[in-house]
């Protein structure tokens, strides 16, 4: 299974002024493929620092996906720095062009001369016609790996990705593998008894057993990994058989 790795692009999200739901949004899309994630990052908009960031994660994982900084402005570097990390020029593309000025005429717009900027990427890029936003984003693809740049704006991002980066992952590395997530949810007792109790469990490695403490509860997620969402469900199924045998009078059933 292929291994991937998120980075967020845009100086407000280093600000804090906005908060990064798009990792959260990719990483569970990843998760429910079995495509393991080991790394996200946040950068500001600065093409050096983002080129350098997708290098790096390039050397761990075979799939990296950014967001963000696609926009036409000269504070939108992703273009300039994917090229950069690929140590390539950004191409123009006439049909990207026409694609721009025919998004702008559905939304009943006339593009300005710097929305040209956004039809330059990447030599070698392939485009994703962004069908939500005038934003293209693209693809490059580098001996086993791959980069996905994709637009910041929520909205568009997530049908990007279910459109046509999900497809596109599911046939180039051939995901075959499903993760499926549980969690039961005790209260009265704390997290430090639970993780006395089940100590041999949070050590599993497929499925996994991972506590998680709120403010008046304590929730046991098992994970599962396997080649069928059947397969995953057993294996969950006969490791909660397990943990209710020993937590039974602390689970609560939500549903
Ligand atoms: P645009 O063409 O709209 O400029 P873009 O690819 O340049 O697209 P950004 O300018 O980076 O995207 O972000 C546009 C908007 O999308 C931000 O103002 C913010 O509201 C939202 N956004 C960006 N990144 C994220 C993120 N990681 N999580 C949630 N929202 C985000
Ligand atoms: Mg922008």
């Amino acid at each position: 299974m292929p291994t991937a790795e998120i980075i967020t692009i845009g100086t407000e999200l280093l600000l804090g002024e906005i908060v990064d739901t798009n990792t959260r949004f990719i990483a569970r899309a990843l998760r429910d493929e079995g495509v393991d994630i080991y790394r996200t990052a946040t950068v500001g908009d600065n093409a050096e620092r983002i080129a350098e960031i997708i290098k790096e994660s390039l050397t761990r994982a075979e799939i990296v996906i950014t967001t963000g900084g696609l926009g036409p402005t000269v504070d939108d570097p992703t273009r300039e720095a994917a090229a950069l990390a690929f140590g390539v020029e950004t191409e123009y593309h006439e049909a990207l062009w026409e694609q721009i000025k025919d998004r702008f005429r559905d939304f009943g717009r006339i593009p300005t001369e710097n929305n040209k900027r956004q039809a330059y990427i990447p030599q070698n890029a392939q485009v994703l016609e962004n069908l939500w936003g005038t934003a293209p984003a693209f693809l490059v693809e580098r001996e086993d790996r791959v980069l996905i740049s994709l637009p910041g704006v929520p909205y568009e991002m997530k049908n990007l990705l279910s459109d046509k980066v999900m497809p596109y992952l599911q046939s180039h590395f051939e995901l075959k593998d499903v993760i499926k997530t549980r969690s039961l949810h005790t209260v009265g007792i704390g997290e430090s008894k639970i993780d006395v109790l089940i100590d041999e469990f949070e050590r599993l490695e497929n499925p996994t057993v991972g506590l998680a403490a709120h403010r008046d509860s304590v929730s046991v997620r098992i994970t599962a990994k396997a080649g069928s969402e059947e397969a995953a469900k057993a294996l969950i199924a006969e490791v909660e058989r397990q943990l209710r045998e020993i937590l039974d009078e602390w689970i609560v059933d939500l549903e």
